[in-house]
């Protein structure tokens, strides 16, 4: 499998391919596959007969210059990873000119109230950066479908917004979080953790499932403060934040309401590394 670099050409493959009656699919990634992506390719091939994966470390999402500097890339492992999807998956893996041209910068958007909380205010920055590619790639890619997954809740929301802003003819498809056997969330940053903080990481799963398993019994209050303690006395992992949202608008609990569902949301670092995870409490 070989990947497509020239946007003018992903554009022409997508043209052609609808011309022909098939319906295109878009999985926008950061490459370093694992089966999280794959879960995504998986779905998106229920419902089009063409899926386009782009691969791209996107510069203006990142707030932190060495996470960018180290969030791996593995192109040529990526491409092994598909070859089986055979003529069904194209990979679009652009240079950062290819995407934005001669200024790589970031257009900043006003999301709203779902920007204020969580990772848009632990990464200053990053969903206008987000928001940026991913409003260069759809109009690049021009798919009749995107799929992104609930591992990045508020992304989710936050690609909704967007499609919305700019009137894009897409639908955004939010598809489940694919686990290891051990609970730990997919994600390319796990291949940069050690052995040790490896069989550390499935613990920030095992809090999200007691604050679920408890959600009916017990106040905000108490699950924020069990999920401080717990972090606390875990060696290695350090919680970064913890909060119960209500899944449409993510604003943060306080007090929980009635016929209203919830989802707890944490960043944790286990050393240099950021790990995000959320899961449904109700
Ligand atoms: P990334 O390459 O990390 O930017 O992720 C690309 C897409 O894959 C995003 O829509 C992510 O939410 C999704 N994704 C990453 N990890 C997982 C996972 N474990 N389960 C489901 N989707 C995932």
């Amino acid at each position: 499998m070989q990947a497509i670099t020239a946007h003018k050409q992903i554009s022409k493959i997508v043209h052609q391919a609808k011309s022909n009656g098939k319906s295109v699919g878009f999985v926008p990634t950061m490459g370093a596959l694992h089966h999280g992506h794959a879960s995504l390719i998986d779905y998106a091939l229920k419902d089009c007969a063409l899926i386009i994966v782009s691969i791209f470390v996107n510069p203006t999402q990142f707030n932190n210059a060495s996470d960018l500097d180290k969030y791996p890339r593995t192109l040529d492992k990526d491409l092994d990873f598909l070859a089986h999807y055979g003529d069904k998956v194209v990979v679009y893996a652009p240079t950062a000119t290819e995407v934005y041209g001669s200024e790589v910068s970031s257009t900043p958007y006003n999301f709203g109230a779902i920007e204020k909380v969580m990772e848009g205010e632990h990464r200053p920055g990053h969903f206008d950066g987000v928001g940026t590619v991913l409003n260069l790639l759809f109009r690049q890619v021009n798919p009749d479908k995107a799929y992104f997954g609930e591992k990045d809740y508020q992304q989710l929301a936050i690609v909704r917004k967007l499609v919305e802003k700019e009137k894009l003819p897409l639908e955004i498809i939010g598809c489940p979080i694919h686990r290891q056997e051990d609970g730990l969330a997919m994600s390319s940053r796990n291949a940069r953790l050690t052995e040790t903080q490896l069989a550390i990481a499935p613990f920030i799963y095992e809090v999200l499932q007691y604050v679920k398993n408890n959600f009916d019994t017990h106040s905000a209050l108490q699950l924020r403060k069990y999920v401080s303690a717990a972090f606390e006395k875990k060696e290695g992992l350090e919680l970064e934040y913890f909060e119960i949202a209500n899944i449409k608008n993510l604003s943060t609990l306080s007090r929980k309401r009635k016929n209203q569902q919830y989802r707890a949301f944490l960043a944790v670092y286990a050393g240099e590394i950021r790990l995000i995870d959320n899961i449904a409490l109700n």
